[in-house]
């Protein structure tokens, strides 16, 4: 497939690079791109090479490229470089910083929730991450709190300023998702559902979809999947690897750290890993989020629950707020060698009214903060070390 990425480009420009393109070859898609189009074109007689080299120097013209892979859009030579999805103002994920989701299964109460992100946001988590809709294996299990857990992330996205990321299960809650999150999460079981993807990418919002990888799918179909936003004009995906099916007893599904680098070769998306349905127990959360920060993930989705043993939902693999602070510690010495920055956890966090968030337990510099933050740090920190 030959790839044309016109951004930004006069309609004039379009049509006349349109006008050659189809005198050589096929248009299979015209891909809305900011102010332009990208368009894909596949041979209809010959090579194209020497059309693309002609095309290459039109005006208007960013980027010409010959992918032969399946999927194209998310292919790493659809794009210069490395692309960084915005989540909100001050976040991005896919840049240097390894951004850290956290939070509960599943939206059960305002207070649970409150709790739980003051707790991860104050461990320095960027983003709050809620189930409102679940998927659950049986048809008898709690399954979300639906509209009303939309409505408490929405407050509680309000009170503290964090983000927050959620699942879509389907296109009747789409627009109340879309109208409520700062990216919707697609899960493993949707992995491959192919009308939804096509709605995603068609949001007038292009809000940004954090696309999950099947239990059963291969980095092809993966990427395929991807393409499927990408094609209709929503340029914001992140991938997200959460293991697939596998034959060890040890841990729910099989994650395989050689696929974080081998998707890194295959695309410019920003990939983030979940330890946590990769793991399903909370004891292995903190090995598999630092192997995944080693080998290359741009940050985690992990699950947080201020009370685990009383979860309603992925109870065994949720960690408790001091461990999930204990693990973030770490990955805050381990990110540095790496290159990679991460939230820093020697200052508390402070929500948009300026109140102390979280449990926070390290030393923390207090000169020049807030009288409250610092009170709250003294407090926190105390309680911590006498755990
Ligand atoms: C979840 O994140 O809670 C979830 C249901 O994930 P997955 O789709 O990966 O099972
Ligand atoms: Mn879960």
């Amino acid at each position: 497939m030959l790839l044309v990425s016109m951004r930004d480009a006069r309609a004039a420009e379009v049509r006349a690079v349109e006008a050659l393109l189809r005198s050589h070859a096929e248009v299979a898609a015209r891909v809305p791109d900011g102010a332009g189009v990208t368009l894909l074109a596949r041979s209809s007689n010959g090579e194209l090479a020497p059309v693309a080299e002609r095309i290459g120097r039109m005006p208007g013209v960013a980027r010409v490229a010959r992918i032969d892979s399946r999927y194209v859009l998310s292919a790493r030579e659809a794009a210069p470089g490395r692309t960084a999805v915005r989540v909100d103002e001050g976040l991005e994920v896919g840049g240097r910083e390894f951004v850290v989701i956290a939070g509960p299964c599943s939206v059960e109460s305002g207070p649970q929730m409150r709790a739980t992100a003051r707790a991860v946001a104050g461990a320095g988590a960027r983003a709050l991450r809620g189930g409102a809709f679940k998927p659950r294996t049986s048809p008898f299990s709690f399954q979300g709190l639906g509209e009303e857990g939309l409505a408490i992330l929405a407050d509680v996205r309000r009170e503290t300023g964090l983000a927050v990321v959620s699942e879509l299960l389907g296109p009747r809650s789409l627009e109340a998702v879309d109208a409520t999150v700062d990216v919707i999460q697609v899960g493993m079981r949707n992995a491959l559902n192919y009308s939804l993807l096509k709605e995603l990418g068609r949001l007038p919002s292009r809000r940004p979809v954090l696309l999950k990888c099947g239990i059963g799918t291969s980095l092809d179909e993966f990427l395929c999947a991807a393409d499927y936003v990408l094609a209709g004009g929503n340029p914001n995906v992140i991938l997200c690897l959460r293991g697939t099916v596998g034959f060890s007893q040890e841990s729910r599904c099989a994650l395989n750290l050689v696929d974080i680098p081998a998707l890194r070769a295959r695309t410019h998306l920003p990939i983030v890993v979940d330890p946590s349905h990769a793991a399903g127990r909370w004891e292995f959360v903190p090995a598999v989020a630092a192997s995944a920060l080693v080998a290359g993930a741009d940050g985690l989705l992990v699950e947080v629950h201020h009370d685990p043993a009383a979860a309603l939902s992925d109870a065994d693999q949720s960690l408790k707020p001091s461990r999930f602070h204990r693990m973030m510690h770490r990955l805050s010495l381990l990110a540095p060698v790496l290159g990679r920055t991460i939230a820093d956890l020697t200052t508390p966090v402070c929500d948009p009214e300026g109140h102390p968030m979280g449990d926070l337990c390290l030393e923390a510099p207090t000169a020049g903060l807030q009288p409250s933050c610092v009170a709250a740090a003294t407090t926190a920190r105390e309680a911590c070390h006498g755990e």
